[in-house]
């Protein structure tokens, strides 16, 4: 496994001309809600010209290329096609090992998650996995998950910790994540979710008999005395992600770690009531989470009651496919209640959804948003649910040059698309960095 910290990040000069939809999604300062989910703000013969790795004019051809139309800068002539922000895929677990797909077959045919787990299945089986494997096989993985990510629009990508839920195996997890930085030229948020699920032992096989209850105090403990801490000495991680459903970790447990982590200086994101109402929404944004993501149980009444807020709900249409939920994630009433609304992948372990041009097509229909509202989803509303606002997430002069082309006219159509090869070109801070050419 290379050592390197990160990979020279490469910085280009690049003219877009003639895009039939230069979709800028302009960031006014907050994240998009309400009426404002839906709002793309396309330019019809759009350009755009990045220096040195930023987008320095955005507007029609005629007024950009007037004063950026330079000899000798690559540029690439958009006729015909749509060009977009880079996507950014703020929910994902790709360090693991092992698979899964067995469960997902038995599920089909009809066994209960209950009878998966009883039999070695679920979280727990990766857990195992992931710590048997030696570092070079998870990192080369990451890689693997990298390039396929990439090739669906993807430009920044959170990546979760999580499957090792020791001190040691979580910061091995997180020091390989740091290490993966080379292996792409996506840039990467990387999140400690020690809180994901409750180790069945703690130390030693015979901690085992242990109360579920008492275990799950324990290492809520352990974690906010010791791995967190730890973490955040060495400055391994942007994000700790903290999971508040019933069965796995209270509220109470939850805000005890979101409190020390605001304590620490790290920001909070939250799993949020992915099998049963829990009161995952009310205790993220009591937590001040800049996130909650799933929400799938979340109650319409608790939605109501917490209103208006500014911590994003990510909403995650193939986790509730595959995990055949029988609710969605309201997002209706979400962007109704003025609550910025992302969508994302939740590729894990049990989830090999890479991308997330595919997610946005399943996202309109599943959750009867607009194909609008979704591409804001993933887009701009995702920037601001990993606190990337100031370089990422839309077309505006001066954050960095990340941007996507489709072969499309407009942007609507990812939606009638799903699994057509629409992307072109993936652009990078000016850089090429995925050409379907
Ligand atoms: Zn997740």
């Amino acid at each position: 496994m290379s050592d390197a910290r990160s990979r020279p990040q490469l910085v280009g000069d690049l003219n877009v001309v003639h895009a039939a939809s230069l979709t800028r999604i302009c960031d006014h300062g907050t994240a998009r809600r309400g009426t404002t989910q839906g709002v793309l703000d396309i330019i019809s013969d759009g350009a755009l010209a990045i220096r040195n790795g930023v987008i320095v004019a955005v507007g029609n051809t005629t007024t950009v290329m007037a004063q950026y139309d330079e000899p000798g800068v690559a540029t690439i002539d958009a006729t015909g096609r749509t060009v977009l922000p880079g996507l950014v895929e703020c929910h994902s677990h790709p360090i693991f090992d092992g698979e899964r797909h067995d469960e997902y077959a038995e599920r089909l045919g009809g066994a209960s998650l209950a009878e998966v787990a009883a039999k070695g299945g679920g979280i727990w089986r990766s857990v195992v996995a992931t710590r048997a494997a030696d570092d070079q096989t998870l990192f080369d993985r990451l890689t693997i998950a990298y390039t396929r990510i990439l090739a669906g629009g993807v430009t920044t990508l959170e990546v979760k910790s999580g499957y090792g839920l020791t001190v040691d195996e979580e910061l091995r997890a997180l020091r390989i994540l740091e290490a993966s930085r080379v292996s792409t030229p996506m840039q990467l948020a990387i999140t400690f979710l020690g809180a994901h699920v409750v180790p069945r032992y703690l130390q030693s096989v015979g901690d085992l008999a242990a109360d579920a209850d008492e275990r799950a105090t324990a290492y809520t403990d352990l974690i906010d005395t010791t791995m967190l801490p730890a973490i955040i000495a060495q400055g391994l991680s942007e994000f700790q992600d903290v999971t508040v459903e019933e069965g796995l970790f209270t509220p109470a447990q939850a805000l005890q770690l979101m409190a020390r982590s605001h304590q620490l200086g790290l920001p909070v994101r939250v799993h949020a009531d992915a099998w049963k109402p829990s009161q995952g929404w009310r205790t993220a944004v009591q937590g001040r989470a800049i996130s909650a993501e799933h929400l799938t149980y979340t109650p319409d009444e608790e939605i109501v009651e917490v209103g208006a807020t500014d911590t994003v709900a990510v909403l995650l249409p193939i986790a509730e496919l595959i995990y055949m939920t029988d609710r969605r994630a309201n997002a209706r009433l979400f962007v109704d209640q003025q609550v910025p609304v992302a969508i994302a992948t939740d590729y894990c372990s049990s989830i090999h959804a890479t991308s997330l041009l595919n997610t946005l097509a399943t996202a309109a229909p599943w959750f009867r948003m607009t194909p609008a509202e979704v591409i804001v989803g993933a887009t701009l509303n995702a920037a601001y649910s990993l606190g990337r606002q100031a370089t990422c997430g839309s077309l505006d002069v001066g954050k960095r040059g990340d941007l996507i082309v489709l072969d499309c006219p407009h942007p609507e159509e990812i939606c009638l698309a799903p699994g057509a090869p629409l992307l072109d070109q993936v652009v990078i801070a000016g850089s090429v960095a995925f050409s379907q050419r």
